[in-house]
């Protein structure tokens, strides 16, 4: 690749404005649509890419410093990369877009990929624990089967532009800051295509594509959260022209459940027990999404303890195996006793020895402490 300096005629202590002077002169000069020369157009490439590089501070420094330009691709292989940002960037600026047909770039297809789109899934809990098969109803575009695609009322044919005589792009004079040049320009006759479509589909009315309400069975794995996105490749409308389908990223809503609460793996859930129960233990059954289970309570259960059933939490999305029911036990005291029942927890207490209850606090203050010293002394 020759040296940017060189292509554009200038010392390597250039000012930007000199820089900048220097290219629109070669720019004006070598511009493919006033200059017929078979290679002006890769001479106008050239030093619009010397100009790219020179007029950017930071690029020209790391130019100056290394004698090639890094990052964008360019090295080596010369122009006419698809990665060429900078240089669409910078002809566009100046010709407008549309650009294309003005370097050769012909008419564009008709066919397009067609747009993704988002939709929403409720689900219920259940359904993420274990993994769903969902049938959506999706209103999307689908391949017209009239034409199937090409537009054209079957027997009929897309027939060349005469407008920009099969381009998709015409050429008119636009003043710009190298002077008055000519640009191309989307044919505005046939959009660019090259081709206009004398009798349109009337089914599509020459779209290509149909709009169609139409259901879709997706599997939903397990593991699932509220705001987990699926993408189903392909799934997704129709393209206009016959151009491929785009993508369906279905988003799950998981439903709350009356019983469960969800927190990452693990289920949860409280279970009440009596007072008596909690103190002489007992087996409590729960219906879980894995049929009824049992869980103990052990003798001397104090509120607020956790029984972890393993196993039976939700289904991992990405790994195998479920997380953990963990059930939370609650210690009702009750709250109305008839004389009998009160008569009974009297005994009880008097033989416990809690007839006469002061409270302890677990953990003594401080101040507490000194007091106690102080009395001591
Ligand atoms: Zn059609």
């Amino acid at each position: 690749m020759a040296d940017h300096y060189e292509v554009l005629g200038v010392g390597r202590d250039a000012s930007a404005e000199e820089i900048k002077r220097a290219y629109r002169k070669l720019a004006r000069k070598f511009h493919p649509d006033v200059n017929p020369a078979p290679d002006a157009a890769d001479q106008f490439k050239s030093v619009t890419r010397a100009y790219e590089v020179l007029s950017d501070p930071e690029k020209r420094r790391n130019y100056d410093a290394t004698g090639h330009e890094n990052g964008t691709g360019g090295m080596g292989g010369g122009f006419g990369g698809a990665d060429f940002g900078g240089f669409q960037d910078i002809f566009e600026t100046f010709f407008g877009a549309g650009g294309s047909g003005g370097m050769g770039g012909g008419p564009t297809g008709r066919a397009r990929r067609g747009q993704d789109a988002l939709i929403t899934a409720s689900i219920d809990l259940r359904d993420a624990v274990f993994g769903t098969e969902k049938t959506l109803e999706v209103d999307t575009a689908v391949v017209c089967p009239t034409c199937d695609g090409s537009c054209c009322q079957p027997g009929t044919q897309p027939e060349t532009c005469t407008i920009c005589n099969g381009q998709g792009a015409v050429r008119r004079p636009v003043r710009s800051i190298l002077g008055t040049v000519m640009a191309a320009e989307t044919c505005s006759a046939c959009q660019g295509f090259g081709t206009v479509i004398p009798d349109p589909c009337r089914e599509c009315s020459g779209q290509g594509r149909i709009r169609e309400r139409t259901s879709l069975t997706i599997k939903i794995p397990a593991g699932v959260a509220t705001g987990t996105r699926i993408q189903l490749a392909g799934r997704g409308e129709a393209g206009p022209g016959g151009g491929p389908h785009a993508d369906l990223y279905v988003e799950i809503e998981v439903r709350q459940h009356d019983v469960f609460v969800r927190d990452g793996d693990h289920l949860l859930a409280t279970m009440s027990v009596p007072m008596t129960a909690a103190a002489l233990g007992t087996t409590l059954t729960l219906d879980t999404f894995d049929g009824e289970q049992e869980v103990p309570v052990k003798a001397g259960t104090q509120s607020g303890e956790v029984q972890t059933l393993k196993g039976l939490g939700v289904g991992r999305l990405r790994s195998n195996g479920r997380g953990d029911l963990k059930v939370t036990l609650r210690v009702e005291t009750p709250t109305r006793l008839d004389d009998e029942q009160r008569q009974l927890l009297e005994q009880l207490a008097t033989v416990r020895g809690e007839d006469r209850v002061h409270g302890t606090t677990e953990q003594r203050g401080l101040f507490s402490k000194l007091r106690d010293n102080l009395k001591n002394l």
